[in-house]
């Protein structure tokens, strides 16, 4: 699959359970002081923020250009679902995204691709971009089910999106392995894992598949990210642990 270099490098910082309004304002304005302006910035910047830290994120960041995601919504936009909330909501919160099908919510939280199959064009039909997370656990990379796997949540989590919609998705490679494990895959594994996404993109579109972005996810650190970026079907990476300090996070946007 021939890689696009227009592709603009995506960074999204997952900051997971942490940050409450008070932390979450300091961390927004300690950030603006690091990143470059807006118009000078080569990447795209997201922070993943819990829901209670989304007003207070959305209004620190306004007109930054930083986007501002949730980690999680479910798919409709009202009705039984007690502990829920909907992309309505976050839309009125000044939301761009949201974080989907991370695999703590995978593994913790009973999250499917069933699920998933109708929260992806959810977000897309309300406007917000979601961020489908995929991944293989690291007994199905030994057993050699690192495709079968990654097939399935790719196919099945963008089943009802439009092909014409593909490419507005932006999807994270995140092998379980290396979540907040500081086991970072190799260049050639990141490589290696997000081609055979785009592949997967392909089969659907090969328009969708040349410009969607695919985003490595696992132990991103400032002293790593600039060897995996460099691969060219790696778009960027959506980054937890290190993005909890403004600085790391900050360098590793310069890293891509
Ligand atoms: C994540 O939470 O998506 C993640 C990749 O975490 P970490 O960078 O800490 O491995």
């Amino acid at each position: 699959m021939p890689s696009d270099t227009a592709r603009r490098p995506y960074v999204a910082g997952n900051w997971k359970l942490w940050g409450t309004r008070a932390q979450a304002a300091a961390y927004c304005e300690r950030l603006l002081t690091l990143l470059p302006e807006p118009a000078r910035r080569d990447a795209d910047v997201a922070v993943c923020v819990p829901f209670t830290a989304l007003e207070t994120v959305a209004g620190a960041l306004a007109g930054s250009g930083v986007a501002v995601a949730a980690q999680n919504m479910h798919q409709a936009d009202n009705g039984a679902f007690t502990g829920e909330v909907s992309a309505p909501m976050l839309l009125e919160l000044d939301v761009d995204a949201v974080v989907l099908g991370h695999s703590e919510r995978r593994q913790l939280f009973g999250e499917t691709d069933r699920a998933l199959s109708e929260k992806v064009p959810a977000a897309l039909a309300a406007g917000l971009q979601p961020i489908l997370c995929v991944g293989e656990t690291e007994s199905e990379r030994d057993a050699g089910d690192m495709q079968r796997k990654l097939r399935h949540q790719v196919q099945e989590g963008l089943e009802d999106v439009a092909d014409d919609r593909l490419a507005d998705v932006v999807i994270a490679y995140e092998p379980i392995w290396a979540i907040g494990t500081g086991k970072v895959a190799t260049p050639d594994q990141a490589q290696e894992a997000i081609s055979f996404v785009r592949a997967l993109v392909g089969d659907r579109s090969t328009a969708a598949a040349d410009a969607v972005r695919v985003l490595y996810g696992g132990s991103v650190k400032p002293d790593n990210a600039a060897e995996i970026l460099a691969q060219p079907d790696v778009d960027g990476a959506l980054v937890g642990g290190a993005s909890l300090d403004p600085e790391s996070f900050a360098a590793i946007v310069g890293a891509a």
